[in-house]
């Protein structure tokens, strides 16, 4: 196969994959959702559920975007040092997100940054956004897709801490951006956690954690820890879905974190919302490829 091959193939793939995940919840999320559901018992909540589910399914049965702030999308890539079309995904993945502009249809929400003109297309200068991690070994390319909405991307916070703070001052900080603006980013929400050495360290991080599959946890004790009272906590304020009086404002809490300065505590908060738009998928060395957010779908 060629690279203009292997770009087309990408590009087609990846423009279906796009217009399925901006109407259909990832499984996890789906499961995850109905769970937040049936802890909820006040009449209030069960009418803003029943609304987030029959709009879920209209989405599908209408075969429109499940919601009409569709983001930016955003990709998170893993490829194996092996992979022999590195330098077809770049410009594969842009050409996707254009076409899906129009077909699924996205909204264009990418406007430029200083003339303040909406691009039309959904891409930009560095948009759709890609960040690469390179496996030293492997063929795979794996690919997670995230539509980044203005809701969510409005409570994003990150700030240094000294170690005299403590790591008390990362709860309240968690606590601080919760409660405030991430009220307004339709609750039930996935918190991403990222700690580290600087601001950019913890960016990144946060990011990294809202997207992890659901179910999953911190490989450290004490970080799965942080995570379950993370979410005990934030769950305790009485706060349910669309920020009205209710059980559950998380569905989960994740955190990543990488090693730090002796005399830094970075932190960073990312949520996102009820619809979840995150899907994974895997190319091979040959482009055949499978997807693994959504049972039962081929591409
Ligand atoms: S927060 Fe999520 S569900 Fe709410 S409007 Fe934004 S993208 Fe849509």
């Amino acid at each position: 196969m060629t690279r203009d091959e292997a770009q087309s193939r990408m590009a087609d793939v990846m423009e279906r994959f796009l217009t399925l995940a901006c109407r259909r919840l990832p499984d996890d999320v789906y499961e995850k959702l109905q769970e937040c559901r049936d802890a909820e018992t006040s009449p209030l909540q069960r009418v803003v559920y029943e609304s987030y589910f029959e709009n879920l399914a209209l989405a599908q049965k209408l075969d429109r975007p499940c919601c009409q702030d569709t983001g930016l999308p955003h990709f998170y890539i893993r490829c194996g040092a092996d992979f022999p079309f590195i330098g077809a995904v770049e410009d594969a993945l842009r050409d996707a997100v254009r076409r899906a502009t129009v077909s699924s249809p996205l909204r264009p929400n990418a406007v430029d940054f200083f003339t303040e003109r909406n691009t039309g297309d959904n891409t930009g200068e560095r948009m759709p956004w890609l960040h690469w991690d390179i496996l030293p070994e492997g063929s795979d390319l794996q690919i997670c897709v995230y539509f980044a909405g203005a809701g969510c991307s409005l409570p994003g916070r990150a700030q240094v801490f000294k170690p005299a703070d403590g790591y008390g001052a990362i709860v309240k900080f968690v606590f601080e951006a919760v409660s405030g603006l991430a009220l307004n980013a339709c609750p039930p929400l996935i918190v991403g956690v990222g700690l580290g050495h600087n601001i950019e360290n913890a960016g990144v991080l946060s990011k990294m954690a809202c997207l992890r599959p659901l179910g999953t946890s911190h490989p450290h004790p004490k970080g799965a820890k942080l995570e379950r009272d993370l979410l005990a906590g934030l769950n305790g304020l009485g706060v349910g879905a669309q920020g009205l009086p209710g059980e559950r404002i998380a569905m989960a809490v994740h955190v990543e974190s990488s090693a730090r300065h002796t005399a830094t505590i970075a932190a960073a908060v990312n949520v996102s919302c009820y619809t979840h738009r995150r899907g994974f998928i895997t190319f091979h060395a040959d482009m055949s490829c499978e997807q693994s957010s959504y049972k039962g779908v081929t591409l």
